[in-house]
């Protein structure tokens, strides 16, 4: 298989679907077997300094609802995840940039979870000082999420108003050198891209060396100014996992929520084409609603136990199993510092 840049640009517009996702499917079986990963995902706040285009909990929505997860509903819900003993393992803690939560009131939550349950805590919450990624990680984070979203640097300054590329690309080389797994990705079909982003993109990720990669679809939401654009292509997406998952053979890659937001056979789609990972949410009900980062997330259901359930008889009837395990990465890391 080529995957040159024009050998890529060529599989992603579905020159070669077959040997693709063949290619991806085996690949993924040779070191993950049929295994696949769950991380318990909770969103701790919608409220956001952040003016993203794309993100529907962007400081200029007005018309949404904020909520705040109190720090000590975070560790029982964690410890709650942990006990039902259905292979959450992981706990992510994601939201958005919200000063609120001190530095130190996210390392009490993280010693909190890892104090009374064996978990694996992954953080994705945007971006911060080095030394609040070092605070975190000494109070025992494992992992850290940043999507850098786009590598096209004009549409990232349009798509994310106030940030910097560089500083985010810089970022996530701390995260990586205090000793995290770290994670990234991009949003298939933002708005003025196309088939070369992608390409260079898949490129450029797979450089990074990361232990945890993803990719979802654009979707657009009414409260956004991108609201009356098209939405990222699903096929494009399962084929740009497919990719991740061949370029970067020992990495992490969910099937993401995304995905499965356009078309709920995404999940077993995305681990057919490679994935080893489904992130549910465990965020209650009540605020689950207002994580609205694009519309239809979260809403399929109020009862994470139900939704597991159906989740996990969903992944199984595929041929899939539930890993007991934390997922560590399987990733070689030489000449990080500190870790
Ligand atoms: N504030 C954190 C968490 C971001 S939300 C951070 O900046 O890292 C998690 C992810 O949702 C984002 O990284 C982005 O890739 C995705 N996302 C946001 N809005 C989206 C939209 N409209 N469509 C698809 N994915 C979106």
């Amino acid at each position: 298989m080529n995957l040159d840049h024009p050998g890529i640009k060529a599989l992603l517009a579905g020159s070669n679907d077959h040997a693709l996702f063949q290619e991806a499917f085996e690949t993924r079986a040779q070191h993950f077997e049929n295994q696949v990963h769950l991380r318990g995902i909770i969103e701790l706040s919608n409220v956001c300094a952040r003016d993203c285009a794309y993100c529907g909990i962007r400081r200029s929505n007005r018309s949404l609802q904020r909520y705040r997860l109190p720090p000590a509903e975070v560790i029982s819900l964690a410890v709650l995840a942990h006990h039902l003993k259905k292979g959450l393992n992981t706990i992510v803690l994601q939201s958005g940039e919200d000063d609120f939560y001190k530095a130190e009131d996210i390392a009490d939550i993280v010693r909190g979870i890892k104090d009374r349950v064996s978990v694996d805590v992954t953080l994705s919450l945007g971006e911060h000082d080095p030394e609040v990624y070092r605070m975190w990680r000494e109070a025992g984070a494992d992992r850290y999420l940043m999507k850098i979203e786009t590598f096209n640097r004009e549409n990232y300054q349009k798509m994310r108003p106030g940030c910097d590329f560089e500083k985010r690309l810089e970022l996530l080389g701390r995260l990586q050198g205090l000793g995290y797994e770290t994670g990234s990705g991009i949003i298939i079909g933002l708005p003025g891209e196309g088939i070369d982003d992608l390409a260079d993109s898949l490129l450029r990720l797979s450089e990074l060396k990361l232990d945890m990669l993803g990719c979802g679809p654009f979707i657009p939401h009414p409260g956004t100014p991108l609201s009356d654009e098209l939405g990222g292509d699903y096929q494009t997406t399962l084929r740009y996992t497919a990719l991740l998952r061949i370029l970067n053979p020992l990495a992490n890659i969910p099937a993401t929520t995304a995905l499965v937001t356009v078309r709920p056979e995404g999940r077993v789609e995305g681990l057919k084409a490679g994935a080893n990972v489904i992130m549910p949410s465990l965020t209650p009900a009540r605020n689950r609603r207002l994580y609205e980062i694009y519309p239809g997330k979260n809403i399929d259901c109020d009862c994470v136990l139900d939704n597991l359930d159906g989740i996990i008889a969903e992944i199984e009837a595929a041929g899939f199993r539930i890993s007991e395990g934390t997922g560590k990465s399987k990733v070689v890391h030489q000449g990080s510092i500190e870790k």
